[in-house]
């Protein structure tokens, strides 16, 4: 193993991590930083960001506007994220001027746009499904007609989407009349037993750990992640093959932080990789209470160029979002909060977003126990007595 060389961190008031992005995922990591004496400063556009509160300084501006990115990182040692959506042609300046990006702009540029990351896996021999890239909706039909594209295919908006939305299941040609028109790929339906995850995490002294693969439940109508599983209930043969593909794609792209690789197990055993995110994921926060490292100490770890903990798992864990219910928005009230708090094995965070809306991820509940089944029984026994709603 390479010895990691570390940055000077410790108890030095003079050192800061920028984090772009004080959503959920930027609010846990900074729980995180304290532990080790970190100066952190944090840029969101919403005054009211969950991180706010979390970090030492806090800039209310855009991500995505130049000037307002590379004026914030000029304040800060190292940068890392917690949303992909980011100006990356500022972190390229910043990081030609000598600061710290992770991930880098050029591993960030491509994992922005989904034909640029199915072609890095394609060009990079990792495992994934088949897909075409097309202009616009027009290109399809056009590639329809004329026998290169068949029905049934699933539709991905190359730029922008995010927990599903931009992703569409299309059958006839009439399913795309509602869609917007932009670039984006086609992919073959694949015909998948599981959804998988693995959150892996490299440092740069190339030192790379894998957490426990996790299997993903959704919801049958928003088509959203309900629930994440570990151990996932598949054969540790399968367990460890996903490990090795995420370290293999984390490899690949060179990352330094956490890559979270989402996969398909299809029925015949294969697996593929659907999609990758940089940073912080919600199926690795499990590892809060079910692992020896979070995933959010391992991010900082890998960031900091510091040795990586590890992800042996210590429990059962199941994970369950928590979202706002259909018919309400406004500002949240979580109704049976008291009770969940009294059962023990639930786990509750919450985010501190102060409106709701149907499907936004409020906060999540993680559940431990001796064994899965008895951690998914309270999973759905905590999900029952709480409700998000509004006022
Ligand atoms: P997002 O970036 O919005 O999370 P994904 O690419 O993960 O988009 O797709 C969302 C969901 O759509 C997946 O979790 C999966 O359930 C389904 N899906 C995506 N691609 C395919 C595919 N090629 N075949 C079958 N289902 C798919």
């Amino acid at each position: 193993m390479t010895q990691a060389t570390p940055m000077r961190i410790f108890s030095n008031s003079d050192f800061t991590l920028g984090i772009l992005g004080g959503g959920q995922l930027g609010k846990m990591l900074l729980y995180d930083t304290r532990k080790y004496d970190i100066r952190t400063a944090v840029l969101d556009p919403a005054a009211d960001a969950p991180g706010r509160l979390a970090a030492n300084s806090f800039t209310q501006g855009s991500l995505t506007d130049f000037d307002t990115v590379y004026q914030f990182g000029k304040t800060c040692n190292a940068i890392t994220i917690e949303i992909e959506n980011v100006n990356v042609d500022a972190l390229e300046r910043l990081e030609s001027e000598g600061i710290a990006v992770h991930p880098t702009p050029s591993v960030l540029r491509i994992i922005q746009s989904k034909i640029q990351q199915k072609e890095f896996f394609r060009d990079n021999n990792l495992p994934t499904a088949p897909f075409q890239v097309f202009e616009n909706k027009a290109a399809i039909l056009a590639a329809v007609a004329n026998g290169e594209r068949s029905f049934p295919f699933v539709w991905k908006i190359a730029k922008g989407g995010y927990d599903g939305f931009g992703v569409s299941v299309i059958r006839f040609a009439s399913d795309l009349t509602a869609l917007p028109d932009a670039p984006c790929i086609t992919e073959e339906l694949v015909p998948f037993a599981k959804e998988l995850a693995v959150v892996v995490c490299r440092n740069p002294s190339g030192d790379v750990k894998a957490f426990p693969t996790v299997e993903m439940e959704f919801h049958p109508t928003a088509n959203q992640v309900e629930y994440v599983l570990c151990p996932a209930q598949i054969e540790d043969k399968l367990k460890l093959r996903a490990e090795q593909t995420a370290i293999r794609v984390a490899e690949a792209f060179g990352i330094c932080g956490l890559l979270a690789v989402e996969m398909f197990l299809t029925t015949a055993g294969e697996l593929l990789v659907n999609e990758v995110a940089p940073r912080p994921h919600n199926s690795g926060h499990l590892t809060i209470e079910a692992c020896y490292t979070n995933q959010f100490e391992q991010h900082l770890r890998g960031v900091l160029n510091l040795p990586l903990g590890s992800t042996a798992l210590k429990t059962a864990g199941v994970m369950a979002n928590l979202v706002g219910a259909e018919g309400y928005t406004g500002p949240v009230v979580y109704e049976g909060y008291e009770t969940l708090l009294g059962i023990d094995g639930v786990n509750i965070h919450i985010y501190g977003k102060s409106e709701t809306r149907p499907f936004r991820k409020m906060g999540h509940v993680t559940t431990i126990g001796n064994d899965l089944a008895t951690a998914r029984a309270l999973a759905q026994q905590a999900k029952n007595n709480i409700k998000v709603i509004s006022k």
